[in-house]
């Protein structure tokens, strides 16, 4: 054989599998003229590759860079071996046993090769709603268990017809071992049916576009369970639709045709759209335009819209039939999960939905839309799930045992880790009900079983009454840390940005279990990945009625005026001649201490700061208060509010300057549009002058902004604004939620830590 023959052996980790990524490295090589093997193992891909130097060069080159959209590279290792002489390329079959720590990949969107055959008339999958190929189709909410075959998906049942099989099975086919392809003389079957599972008769397709124009309420069967549709532009159907769902304000989200068709009710710039355009597809928070269609109950009072394009194959050919917006919303009652079993969907939405267009392609795991927003020109997430779970976070870290972090009570996920990888698990939701805590416990036996994770550590949330944390007390043979919400929060943030401490974190959101018996939630810390310590918070004031607070505003607005007025206000202000009597009784309910535990939530000061304007007395769901309040804000006025910060350790933050300034802007009759940027100015000035101080004490020079309450893009702005032009580092988030959806990821990193 020639001198300069080599070969190489290449290992490939990362999502690796199920993606395309053999066939891919098969059409590389024989393509550069190099022979050997490519395969998968237990650790992802591994190839064998003889030939050329400069060709073998290409190819390592090829494989990070070149590589199928759906796979992720992490890592590219070779080493030199004994040239054989072998000739040709092959894929060899996949062993057998040993450990797992390949990674399963999200379900994504249809891709445009697919959607080109699903709009060729001469293509045998033309108008077939179930096709997909290696680049796109449905994965984790299909997968039962490991490897990722076909027989451990709920694709098993449908055996492959002559075509689709030797598709499966060449190496030069874009479905080579796609494990979930199909046709429609194999695979997956549309139907149209009414609430007692007669066929509707007629092309489903055709027959529920013409039910929706018609004003119907439609159950979708999607990737990750059953959403509910109208016509987005029918105010009835969307009345109707919220009546049956008992949902009155909270915005429902829309899918649109295509790009063009959302351009025409939201605007949407160019790192939207190519968000809106990920295979992950998620819901997008778009700036609404003014005088659409769009039925104002879409999303009443909100200046913005929730937004996404067709991510399956049967979107695309109802929403092409339809060429217009429908509202999708999720399959369910209230705050009860999503509906995602066919049994489950008929008994819970049948009340609901006047037909379902459904199929008979299991979904083994219920996974939510997600929903992000751009800040400051970049994507951050504001729920992490279907599209993008349960691919793992790679961190700069090791984790030292595998480990089980089960989040918080709201917006709950949690999240497993091994060796540097952070497997963030899917939206779980609420867990206040029976039915999240089932599929809390079901998703975590599902995703240790899929990534062989055995947990020795678990970490949980301090609060003693969060049913995530009575899950973690009941675990044995464990090692049990509970890690600090906020605390966790920060570290969130810095595994979101791969940063090791010491950072000054600033956490500000509704409510978190603080260790001295007070509810936390406008903090400062000094944190790293395993301690932290309070240095700086809001001066608490009662939450008068305890939970009742969080659903009424006013109550705050009564605590905090109370704090700055302790000899009372001198006149009466709108916000408690609007409550009368409540008002007082109230108070004196605080002050005999029932039921109203302390609080330095910056979460509660927006609210008590949103009804003292008259936006939002009582709120439908967490948040809304803050968020009417962040829309109304009028961008021009520059104007803020002095506070004054205790020297004391912690430094304590007088919100009562904030209250008496409010109050006195509205006395003098400023604008309410005024008064709202005023406040977000004054917080953002605030948090400069905290980090000031801190950094003086302390020379920590990097600040990371976690919590719910920095969903609030005019608070991140102006923070950041002012932060980085004093020379700070600021970190943000990207890829994890700033809210309670990312404190599971920040609860194993700390648990990671302590236990090194
Ligand atoms: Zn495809
Ligand atoms: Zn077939
Ligand atoms: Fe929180």
């Amino acid at each position: 054989m020639p001198a300069s023959r080599k070969r190489l052996r290449i290992q490939v980790e990362g999502i690796v599998q199920g993606v395309g990524f053999r066939p891919f490295v098969y059409s590389a090589a024989t393509h550069l003229g190099v022979d050997g093997v490519v395969g998968n193992d237990a650790s992802g891909v591994f190839v064998e590759a003889e030939g050329d130097p400069t060709a073998l060069a290409a190819l390592v080159t090829a494989l990070a860079r070149d590589a199928p959209t759906l796979a992720r590279v992490d890592r590219v290792a070779t080493e030199v071996m004994e040239a054989t002489g072998e000739r040709g390329f092959v894929i060899v079959p996949s062993p057998v046993g040993g450990e797992r720590v390949t990674l399963v990949a999200p379900d994504a969107a249809t891709c445009t090769d697919c959607l080109r055959e699903l709009a060729d008339s001469t293509d045998r999958r033309f108008g077939y709603p179930f096709i997909n190929c290696t680049n796109c189709g449905p994965r984790f909410t299909i997968v039962l268990r490991t490897p990722y075959d076909r027989p451990n998906t709920t694709m098993a049942g449908f055996s492959m017809c002559v075509e689709c099989a030797a598709e499966y099975a060449d190496p030069a086919d874009r479905r080579f071992h796609a494990q979930p392809v199909c046709c429609a003389a194999c695979g997956p079957a549309l139907t149209l049916v009414d609430g007692i599972g007669r066929d509707l008769g007629g092309p489903p397709v055709d027959t529920a576009a013409e039910l929706l124009r018609a004003g119907a309420v439609l159950a979708i069967k999607g990737l990750g369970g059953y959403h509910l549709a109208v016509d987005a532009h029918s105010e009835k159907s969307v009345a109707t639709l919220r009546a049956r769902k008992h949902r009155e304000e909270r915005p429902f989200a829309l899918m649109v045709p295509n790009l063009v068709a959302g351009r025409e009710i939201a605007e949407i710039d160019v790192v939207e759209a190519e968000l809106l355009s990920t295979p992950g597809a998620p819901i997008v928070v778009l700036r609404r335009r003014a005088g659409t269609e769009v039925a104002q109950s879409v999303a009443p009072g909100s200046p913005t819209l929730g937004l996404m394009l067709p991510y399956t194959p049967l979107h695309h050919l109802l929403l092409k039939q339809l060429a217009a917006p429908i509202v999708l919303t999720s399959g369910n009652v209230s705050d009860e999960p999503i509906a995602f079993t066919d049994e489950d969907a008929r008994q819970r939405l049948g009340g609901l939905a006047d037909a379902f267009l459904t199929h008979d392609r299991p979904i083994h795991t219920r996974v939510d839309d997600s929903v992000a927003r751009v800040v400051r020109g970049h994507p951050q997430l504001i729920r992490r799930s279907r599209g993008l779970a349960p691919r793992p976070l790679t961190l700069p870290w090791t984790f030292p045992a595998h480990i089980l972090a089960c989040g918080s009570e709201l917006k709950n996920t949690f999240c497993l880790g091994r060796d540097r990888h952070a497997f963030l698990s899917h939206h779980i939701g609420d867990l206040e009900n029976f039915e999240t805590l089932e599929s809390f416990v079901a998703g975590i036996e599902h995703l240790r079983d899929l990534f062989d994770i055995r947990p020795e550590v678990v970490a949980y949330d301090l609060h003693p009454e969060y049913l995530s944390t009575k899950y973690a007390l009941e675990l044995t043979g464990v090692d049990l840390v509970g890690v600090q919400h906020h605390h966790a929060h920060i570290v969130s943030c810095l595994a979101d940005n791969g940063v090791d401490g010491p950072v000054l974190g600033v956490a500000f959101d509704g409510l978190g279990w603080g260790p001295d018996g007070t509810l936390w939630g406008g903090e400062f810390l000094l944190a790293d990945r395993a301690n932290y310590q309070r240095l700086a918070h809001l001066e608490p004031v009662p939450m008068p009625g305890g939970a009742m607070a969080v659903r009424q505003p006013w109550r705050m607005a009564a605590a905090h005026v109370q704090a700055a007025y302790p000899t009372g206000v001198g006149g009466e202000l709108a916000v408690s001649s609007r409550q009368g009597r409540r008002w007082t009784d109230v108070l004196a309910a605080a002050e005999a201490g029932v039921n109203a535990p302390l609080t330095s939530s910056m979460g509660r000061l927006f609210d008590a700061v949103s009804a003292l304007l008259g936006v939002r007395d009582a709120v439908a769901f967490e948040g809304q208060a803050a968020i009417e309040l962040e829309g109304l804000v009028d961008g021009s006025e520059t104007g803020a509010y002095p506070v004054s910060i205790s020297p004391d350790t912690p430094m304590r933050i007088c919100a009562a300057d904030v209250v008496r300034a409010v109050v006195d802007d509205l006395a003098a009759e400023v604008s309410v549009a005024v008064v709202a940027a005023r406040f977000h100015n004054t917080i953002s000035d605030m948090v400069l002058d905290v980090c000031s101080r801190l950094r003086a004490n302390t020379g920590v020079a990097v600040v990371a902004l976690s919590g719910g309450v920095f969903q609030n893009v005019v608070l991140v702005d102006g923070c950041v604004q002012r932060l980085t032009a004093a020379g700070f580092r600021v970190l943000t988030h990207r890829a994890v939620p700033p809210n309670d959806g990312g404190i599971s990821l920040g609860q194993a990193v700390v648990a990671g830590a302590r236990a090194d």
